[in-house]
Order: structure tokens, then sequence, then C-alpha cells
């Protein structure tokens, strides 16, 4: 697992300040979610650690190294699955491992495993195409995960899926991350997906966007939608939120 150090981050797109000053430290084997309003630069912040892209000023680091170009250590999943449509699910699985020079039987190995553990048996075969969007995302998912990355980079991930494939998919999450530990980083626009998985609620001010919240979920690891300790927690990021946005 790893730790994630931004430091005085900022990002300016020609006239466009999409980022102010960001200092963040994720510590090693955390799940910190980031909130804030549409266009508030999230997606830029996680670019920018996933190494897709460079900040104006300010350094990303991931234990201890600076990021300057995306890598199998650091796996990420976007909104949209990124899967090349060319490839099957397990050439899409695969492809990090082969990248990584893992040997052949190994691979393969390792591509059963995760085709397993996301449910996608008897789905090997399939392109991109021909899948769902919940399956999309298990495939992505896996391909993300499979090369054991120390670091795992979810722009919301879930966020094109109906309420109950979400649902399904936060709980796969718990589920692989208990077999595959990684400091996540959690990009999301829903307050109760963010309570629901994270340890830790980063609330970003509207554009440019700057740390306001810090919040820490006390809940325990299995979580209750319904809960009282669940419903009050997530009015409190609710809250900071609004106040973010006011
Ligand atoms: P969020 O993910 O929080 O909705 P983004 O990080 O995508 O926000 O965008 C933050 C701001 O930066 C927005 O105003 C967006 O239009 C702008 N932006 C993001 N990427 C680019 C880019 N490549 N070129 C120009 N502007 C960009
Ligand atoms: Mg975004």
């Amino acid at each position: 697992m790893a730790i994630i150090a931004l430091r005085g981050i900022t990002r300016r797109f020609a006239s466009t300040e999409a980022l102010a000053p960001v200092d963040l430290t994720v510590e090693d084997g955390r799940f910190v979610a980031l909130v804030g309003p549409s266009g508030c630069g999230k997606s830029t912040l996680l670019r920018l650690v996933a190494g897709l892209d460079r900040p104006t000023a300010g350094t990303v680091s991931v234990d201890g190294r600076p990021v300057d170009r995306p890598g199998p250590e650091r796996g990420v999943v976007f909104q949209q699955p990124a899967l090349f449509p060319w490839l099957d699910v397990a050439a899409n699985i695969r492809f990090g491992l082969d990248e990584a020079g893992m040997p052949r039987a190994e691979a393969d190995r390792r591509v059963a495993d995760w085709i397993d553990a996301v449910g996608l048996q008897g789905f090997e075969r399939a392109l991109p195409a021909q899948l769902s969007g919940g399956m999309a995302q298990r495939a992505a998912l896996a391909r993300a995960l499979a090369p054991a990355p120390g670091t795992l980079l979810l722009d919301e991930p879930f966020g094109a899926l109906d309420r109950i494939t979400r649902n399904e998919m936060q709980d796969l999450l718990v589920r692989v991350r208990q077999a595959t530990p990684a400091t996540v980083l959690l990009v999301t626009h829903d307050v109760e997906e963010a309570v629901y998985l994270a340890d830790r609620v980063i609330v970003l001010s509207p554009r440019p966007g700057r740390i306001v919240a810090d919040l820490t979920v006390e809940l325990p690891a299995r979580r209750i939608r319904t809960d009282p300790g669940f419903v009050a927690t997530r009015v409190r990021v609710e809250d900071a939120l609004g106040a973010a946005m006011a």
C-alpha cells in the first residue's frame, strides 16, 4: 500500500484556475473520498495523482516518488469504463500483467481469479460492447486491481449506474479491497457513497477547488445506510458541502 502526498498543488487551464493550492496526505491503506460541486477540480486532482496530467505548481508523490506518468502501481477507474474495445474481458484484465512482464501461467491464474472475484465467469471472451454498464465496470475494476497496485484511483466509477447496481458495486469494492488492500482515493458526488466507503471525506470548494472540510468517518467497517450513526455522518458531510457552496 502507498502514501499519497500532494504539496501546494495548483492547476490552471488557460484562464481557468481549476485547483487552488491543495495540500493533502493520504496515509497508507486509507480510503479517502473527495466530494465537491461539479467543476471544482475533483477529476483534475485525481488525474494529477494518476500521472495523466501535470500540476501548474506543487508536487504529487506516491511513496515519496514524484508522479510524472501513469503506472500499474496506480490503478485508475473512470465513470466511463475505459476498456480496450477490441480486447475481450480476459485480455483487458490481463493487459497490465503483460505490461509488467508477469510470467504467462501466473497471469492466466491472476486473470481467472479476478474474473471470479468480480463475478464475470462466463464472460471471459465477451467484448466490452457486449457488456452491461455494471459488467463493464466490474471488468474495469478487475483490470485496475489485477496488478495489485498500491493505489487505487476512482473517478465517479459507479456514477453512471442505476442505484441497485451501484450499491452492488460498492459492496464488491469493499470485498475485493479486503483481499487486495490498496490506498484509495475516490471522487464522487454521491455523499452516501462517500460515507459508505471512506474512512475520511474531503470536501472541496467551488472552483478553484481547495479543501474546506476534512471529516473522519467514525463508523464500523461494515456499514448500514439506515443506521442512525450513518445518517448522522451523511448529514455532517452534506452540511459541510452545503456550507462550501454557500
Ligand atoms: P470536477 O471533476 O470537479 O467536476 P474538473 O476537474 O473536471 O471538475 O474540472 C475543473 C475545471 O477545470 C472545470 O472548469 C473544467 O472545465 C476545467 N478543465 C478541466 N480539464 C480541462 C482541460 N483539459 N482544459 C481546459 N479546462 C479544463
Ligand atoms: Mg469530474
